[in-house]
């Protein structure tokens, strides 16, 4: 047990999702305010950053999960162009009305299974999300949470973080 993360939901806390609920096309990428500036002051203060993201339009067939895949490829390149790296992207590609599964949020498996991999300590991570499901997905990983507003710069509510 070493390392501090911060998982960070993908859509409404990193890209601006109030035109699109379903986004799995580098054209529909715009980055809510502020994200580069506060993910770089993250990662100086120490944390490895994560992105964990419920994709349930695989599932109901609305786009591929290599769709996802090259998007998320993209993503990392851009961040990456900022100085800022991500370590790694997860998403959950089920939809419970097609098939249940244990991965998407409000389950924990996503976070578990990065805890694992990375060895990192719950008692100084943080995920931060727009929604219930996060705040729950969260509670049951037993780290903490911090709720933002969904497609609004995140800082008021890390700023005791990075300071
Ligand atoms: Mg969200
Ligand atoms: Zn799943």
């Amino acid at each position: 047990m070493s390392g501090k993360a911060i998982f960070l939901d993908r859509d409404g806390v990193l890209i601006e999702n109030s035109d699109h609920y379903y986004i799995w096309k580098q054209e529909q990428i715009r980055f809510v305010d502020g994200v580069f500036d506060n993910l770089k002051c993250l990662l100086l203060k120490g944390y490895q950053l994560f992105i964990i993201s419920n994709q349930g339009g695989i599932s109901k067939g609305l786009y591929s999960k290599d769709d996802i895949l090259n998007l998320h490829a993209a993503l990392l390149q851009t961040f990456r162009n900022f100085q800022i790296e991500i370590t790694e992207i997860v998403f959950c590609p089920h939809h419970p009305e097609i098939e249940k599964c244990i991965c998407r949020k409000p389950d924990s498996l996503m976070i578990e299974k990065l805890f694992s991999k990375y060895k990192l300590s719950k008692e100084e991570s943080y995920l931060i999300g727009d929604s219930k499901s996060d705040m729950e997905a969260a509670q049951k990983a037993g780290i903490q949470k911090i709720k933002i507003n969904s497609n609004q710069n995140m800082y008021p509510f890390i700023s005791f973080l990075i300071g």
